[in-house]
């Protein structure tokens, strides 16, 4: 009866966070990079392909993906407050409505 060796040494896939991530202007993947500067408490997020660049205020427990949530919740907040202003083409008769008040 031979022993057999014991694997003890198990290797944990250490979970690691996302440093890029794909871009919601361009749709390019891991095209957006993001800065944190801790000092200052402050996160520049930058698209590679697209060059938009963003600046928001970090809090000290945020990491990368945070931030990048942040601003696409910040991005849909915006075109969503554009397209209220804004009728949309897909519902003709209230921009006639519009256009009529006008
Ligand atoms: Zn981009």
């Amino acid at each position: 009866m031979g022993r057999k060796r014991k694997r003890i040494v198990r290797t944990k896939p250490i979970p690691t966070l996302p440093t890029v991530f794909d871009c919601p202007i361009c749709g390019t993947t891991n095209s957006i990079n993001i800065d944190i500067n801790r000092k200052i408490r402050t996160a520049v997020i930058f698209c590679g392909k697209c060059k938009i660049q963003a600046t928001r205020p970090v809090r000290p427990i945020e990491e990368k993906v945070d931030v990048f949530g942040d601003w696409l919740d910040q991005l849909v907040e915006e075109s969503e407050r554009r397209e209220s202003i804004a009728p949309l083409t897909e519902n003709p008769e209230i921009g006639e409505e519009e256009q009529i008040k006008e």
